[in-house]
């Protein structure tokens, strides 16, 4: 079956704090949050920017969470105040994928890779692998 992967990376700049953490975390604090977003699609399609069949999807439209706060990603925002969850990396990257999924086309399996630290990440898709 023919297969086609995208692959992008992004950072943002954020605060937040992890309400209910009994340690420093819990206080206000920032990352450079690193972002991994792996589309996989058995077909391609159109894009709002491209009308013929001929993209998994759009880029642009994996990366919204770099942009600015202001513009409707996440960059230079307070997470708890922009984002509905905890914010703990493994309900960014929920957020993230769930978020991205309603951005793109049916169909197209995504995985979301987040990087809190250099060292520490988490993988989040919403199917067994
Ligand atoms: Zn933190």
């Amino acid at each position: 079956m023919p297969t086609w992967v995208l692959h992008t990376e992004f950072t943002f700049d954020a605060a937040h704090q992890i309400d209910g953490y009994d340690g420093k975390c819990a206080r206000l604090h920032g990352h450079t949050y690193k972002v991994h977003i792996k589309a996989k699609s058995h077909k391609l399609n159109p894009s709002k920017y491209l009308k013929s069949d001929d993209m998994v999807c759009d880029f642009r439209e994996l990366k919204w969470a770099a942009k600015d706060g202001p513009k409707g990603g996440l960059d230079h925002t307070f997470l708890n105040e922009s984002i509905p969850v905890a914010t703990t990396a493994e309900r960014i990257a929920e957020y993230i994928h769930k978020e991205t999924s309603n951005r793109i086309p049916d169909g197209i399996d995504l995985h979301v890779t987040v990087w809190e630290t250099e060292n520490s990440w988490v993988e989040y898709t919403d199917k067994d692998v």
